[in-house]
């Protein structure tokens, strides 16, 4: 553990994590949440408007997660709270299908090209459990490629992500996934092709798909290199296997046909969540026609979910896609690249090596000299540096991810008081940044 001070506390979030931690494990709901790579108390949020979130203590922040991405609008948009509030009034579950979640696939089906149709479920999780399963469900085959530093949920066979080189079979990441459920799963290095080559040589008509993030995300921001993905596509497309783009961080995020709207090679299957719910559990996996034919009723391929498709979720979700039209974007982007140079030119005015890498208006800081290109790289940088930068942001009011290996947000409603207030915060930031020691 770095040598990081906390220079001030928050006692009555640190009472609240106390009793989190009796009756809940590490005190949190998801692991990231709980601090343990920054270290220090995770501050238990009351509030959130526009671009700040306030904590249980009175404090407000600058907020730079936006829940992971979803508050592509910032906190308790107006219009989005609306629809949710309108929904609930009407009622919060039904069984039955609805008109909302009808909308809602409209809305994506006429922003993404290669989805033509659409499954609804709750979690980015369940989507691309559900692409999985599927995609072995209309092959008929068992193994699947994945990424090292790609986060896909916490599905158990994608939760194995140990391994390099050629073809390896991975092993497990965690207890609880056997030898069984992870040993289909092949981890490759990210933006290796010649890696994807050589497994498709060496398991000819056994693999059912390749899945990748997007543009990843969970290790850091690392974009794929010119021509990853049309290689993927091409190489699946030669064997028989199925290209499936996880796009529960980008989608509705890197534009409003998430990074597909960037690089243009379609998928066979597609995953999104995030942004798609407005804040509200909402997923969704869908692509090829004939694809998601294969998908109960339809056909054999079981998937189901008792709140899938859930009234308030459609409708604070589709709230949110209508508003996120080219404007909205083109705001992200500016937001983000102002951000951005903040950030890079506090760093640089302090000597501290670093490399901020984007992806459209998602980015994060490496602290390394080098590009970062796969997830060894990510792996190199002094991750002590950040977990001082981070707290010293936390002191001065900004909230960054608590972890070095995650993508900052941005959001529509970060204006130029919010981005006044990073900008304050960035030196003393930089200079802790650069005084830290492992
Ligand atoms: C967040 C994420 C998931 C998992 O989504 P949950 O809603 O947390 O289950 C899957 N894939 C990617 C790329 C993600 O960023």
């Amino acid at each position: 553990m770095a040598c990081v001070s906390f220079p001030y506390d928050a006692p009555v979030s640190q009472t609240l994590f106390d009793r989190a931690s009796l009756v809940t494990p590490g005190g949190v709901n998801s692991p990231v949440r709980a601090f343990r790579a920054v270290g220090g108390t995770p501050r238990f949020m009351v509030s959130g408007t526009g671009p700040y979130l306030t904590d249980a203590d009175g404090r407000e922040y600058v907020d730079l997660v936006c829940s992971w991405g979803p508050m592509i609008l910032g906190h308790s948009h107006p219009e989005v709270v609306a629809a949710a509030q309108e929904a609930v009034a009407r009622g919060t579950s039904f069984g039955t299908p609805g008109e909302g979640e009808v909308a809602l696939a409209e809305e994506i089906v006429a922003r993404i090209a290669p989805v033509e149709q659409v499954r609804l479920v709750s979690s980015g999780t369940e989507a691309t459990m559900s692409a999985i399963r599927l995609a072995r469900g209309f092959t008929g085959r068992a193994k699947v490629v994945k990424f090292a530093g790609c986060y896909h949920g916490h599905v158990d066979a994608l939760l194995a992500a140990a391994g390099s080189g050629l073809a390896t079979f991975a092993l497990p990441d965690t207890p609880g996934v056997t030898g069984a459920q992870a040993g289909d799963t092949i981890v490759l290095p990210y933006n290796d092709l010649d890696a994807v080559r050589a497994a498709f040589a060496a398991h000819p008509g056994e693999i059912a798909c390749v899945i990748t993030e997007a543009s990843p995300g969970n290790m850091g921001v690392v974009p794929p290199a010119d021509g990853f993905n049309a290689g993927l596509k091409a190489l699946c497309r030669a064997d028989g296997a199925l290209y499936i783009s996880d796009e529960v961080m980008t989608g509705f995020r890197t534009s409003k046909a998430g990074w597909y709207g960037v690089d243009g090679v379609a998928p066979d299957l597609m995953t999104f969540g995030k942004v798609m719910g407005g804040g509200f559990p909402a997923a969704a996996f869908g692509g090829r026609k004939d694809v998601m034919a294969h998908l109960a009723p339809a056909g054999p391929v079981y998937q189901a979910g008792t709140l899938s498709g859930n009234p308030v979720a459609t409708a604070a979700g589709l709230a949110q896609l209508r508003l996120l039209d080219d404007p909205a974007y083109a705001l992200l982007d500016a937001v983000s690249r102002e951000i951005q140079e903040l950030v890079t030119g506090a760093l640089t005015k302090e000597g501290v090596a670093h490399r901020l890498q984007s992806a459209s208006n998602m980015f994060s800081v490496f602290f390394t000299a080098d590009e970062v290109r796969d997830y060894d790289d990510a792996r190199k940088q002094e991750a002590f540096r950040y977990n001082a930068f981070f707290h010293s942001m936390l002191a001065d009011g900004v909230y960054l991810p608590p972890s070095a290996f995650e993508s900052w947000f941005v959001s529509t409603a970060h204006d130029a008081r919010a981005v006044e207030r990073i900008a304050a915060a960035l030196p003393a930031a930089a200079r802790a940044a650069a005084e830290a020691t492992a």
